[in-house]
């Protein structure tokens, strides 16, 4: 062993001082713990440290437990090999310092991949990644930003998948979504408190001390938390959105129809961010979560407002999609079929079109057959643009009818300008459209999405158009 016996009795005099003060900062915290597992605990214990630390006064970053490490390798001229294996045997006892002295010593950026079953984490940080943008954010006393994660399939030949986690700054021109972290692995991660742990921890300590770009203080706002329905589900702690209760916004109940889940074409009660934080309607709240707060909770986020239902997902994969592919598959009353003439004449005026589609559009109308093939925006673009050409006279006129509901709700609420003077005609289009839904493709027909529609206004009401709050940014950076 290289270290002398006076070196060690140095190592442990710091580990026992750390513990000394680890202790009394645990006795004032009141952090709730989950259940027994002993990771828990320590991602808990770690949100303690930060949180305790963020009550007290503003303090410099000198006196957190990294720089007193720096400070004491410093004094004591300790090589990089010992200090190497203090934070070793400090990472052993989950603290949080980096492995590797040269991040310790801020001569390399903290990358440290962590284990975190059943795959690997890797945190990037908010802050370092700012700093490559200091220069746009200089002249801003604040930094707003939304959040995305999603699963993303790697190969097609394997399962393995990259769980990004996505920032989109809202309040300053002109910067890219960027990742703050990236869990990969054979699975979904497993744990949601440990999969944004670093995350969370970041930004409660960054909120209270701010961000110093060149030097000013800046301060950190999450808007919201943009994700499709699975991962919103996995985020707030909310059943799955094939279950009874996974409408979040509401206190509607799904039922069994012929093997299909049917939601109510009627909201229930509104779900306030009051009643969620109180937990007053339990069964809209996974098992794990009822009497314990989600991540996002311990950062203050608002769990109805600042969780939008996303216009991409909801929209245009989702009601969009669905009611082309019924049209389709001819899922829906007998006098109101397409015939195989008509379905090749929208098909043919869909390509048509081709010519003229300007060149913002990313991608070119194809034929409704390949529906089952196409892209988010190609649903967006048939349901603002071509769609009303295409099917005028094609389709029986209720079907018809029924797709300018939506059409017009739509480009209502996508116009920036007049959405909020817009909003009522639009919600009151979106209720009537919601209604009528199974009056053309059947009572089995009214899923989730569709459902989601009538809370859609609610959203446009705290965040403006649509487009403000839908995931195409996150999903083309993902694309990328
Ligand atoms: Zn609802």
């Amino acid at each position: 062993m290289s270290c002398s016996k006076r070196h060690l009795k140095r190592l442990f005099k710091a580990k026992k001082e750390f513990y000394t003060e680890q202790l009394a900062v645990k006795n004032e915290a009141s952090v709730r713990v989950r259940g027994n597992d002993a990771a828990t605990e320590n991602i808990a214990h770690c949100n303690s440290f930060h949180s305790t630390n963020a009550t007290r006064e503003k303090l410099p970053l000198k006196n957190f437990f990294r720089d007193k490490i720096k400070a004491w390798q410093i004094k004591n001229r300790i090589g990089h090999k010992s200090l190497r294996e203090l934070l070793f045997i400090l990472k052993e006892e989950n603290l949080d310092v980096p492995l590797s002295p040269l991040v310790l010593l801020d001569l390399k950026n903290e990358e440290v991949v962590i284990e975190h079953v059943p795959g690997k984490y890797v945190h990037l940080g908010l802050k370092n990644q700012i700093k490559k943008i200091e220069s746009s954010v200089l002249e801003f006393n604040e930094i707003v930003f939304d959040i995305n994660f999603d699963g993303l399939p790697l190969f097609n030949s394997s399962r393995t998948q990259l769980w990004p986690i996505l920032i989109r700054i809202v309040n300053i021109p002109n910067i890219s979504v960027f990742p703050v972290g990236i869990y990969k692995g054979k699975q979904k991660p497993s744990d949601i408190d440990k999969f944004l742990s670093y995350f969370v921890n970041e930004f409660q300590f960054l909120k209270v001390n701010g961000l110093e770009p060149g030097g000013k203080i800046c301060e950190l706002k999450i808007r919201s938390l943009i994700c499709d329905a699975p991962a919103r589900a996995f985020a707030c702690g909310i059943p799955h959105h094939t279950s009874a209760h996974g409408c979040s916004k509401c206190t509607a109940e799904a039922n069994k129809f012929r093997n299909t889940l049917v939601y109510p074409t009627k909201v229930g009660k509104i779900v306030s961010d009051e009643d969620f934080d109180l937990r007053r309607h339990i069964d809209h709240h996974q098992i794990g979560f009822r009497t314990v707060k989600t991540p996002f909770e311990k950062v203050n986020l608002k769990m109805i407002t600042q969780v939008p239902l996303d216009p991409m997902h909801l929209i245009d994969l989702g009601v969009m999609k669905k009611f082309l592919v019924r049209i389709l598959k001819n899922k829906l009353s007998y006098e109101k079929r397409l015939c195989v003439a008509n379905k090749k004449q929208i098909s043919d005026h869909l390509e048509s079109l081709k010519i003229h589609i300007p060149k913002k559009f990313v991608r070119l109308p194809r034929s409704i057959e390949q529906v089952a093939h196409w892209k988010a925006t190609e649903f967006r673009q048939f349901l603002l643009y071509t769609g009303i050409l295409v099917l005028k006279d094609k389709v029986h006129e209720d079907v018809y009818y029924e797709f300018l509901l939506l059409h017009c709700a739509c480009r209502l609420l996508s116009c920036s300008k007049n959405v909020h003077s817009n909003l009522k005609n639009a919600e009151d289009t979106l209720k009537l459209f919601v209604e009528n839904f199974p009056k053309i493709f059947g009572d089995d027909s009214v899923s989730y999405n569709v459902h989601s529609l009538l809370h859609l206004a609610d959203s446009v009401k705290t965040l403006g158009a649509i487009q403000n709050f839908s995931a195409y940014d996150f999903e083309n950076y993902l694309q990328n």
